[in-house]
């Protein structure tokens, strides 16, 4: 994990819109729903997650950032960033514990499928 802390000449993220049942997978949300922000001189945390390759079922390989300004008020999915300086924390993580949902639409819900396209479109922020 990373926590850079400071102010961002350029940030660039993406957000959808509040869902509703039956929920659609995030590509398809994308495709209709996605949100483009772009601020400039906004302070804030950028918070990163590294998921190894061995991880690659349950999340997207690589780095994944997320954005939100010290006011609370903005935030989404981090596409790209600009700054001068500022200091980053690092925590190496060797172990998790994860919580199921305990709900129908969870246990019906087929893990089985592939994804692996899907979550490397919603990754680059291309939702076409
Ligand atoms: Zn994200």
């Amino acid at each position: 994990m990373v926590r850079i802390d400071g102010t961002f000449k350029e940030m660039n993220v993406r957000s959808e819109l509040a869902q509703t049942k039956p929920y659609e997978p995030l590509a398809k949300v994308l495709e209709t729903d996605q949100t483009f922000f772009d601020y400039t001189d906004i302070k804030g945390t950028v918070v990163g997650l590294y998921c190894p390759v061995y991880m690659d079922r349950l999340n997207a390989v690589g780095w994944h950032f997320h954005f939100v300004s010290d006011d609370r008020k903005y935030g989404g999915h981090m596409l790209n960033l600009k700054f001068d300086s500022t200091e980053a924390k690092w925590d190496y993580t060797d172990g998790f514990s994860m919580v199921l949902p305990e709900n129908e639409m969870f246990n019906d819900f087929d893990l089985t499928v592939d994804q692996s396209d899907d979550i490397k479109r919603v990754e680059t922020g291309d939702g076409e």
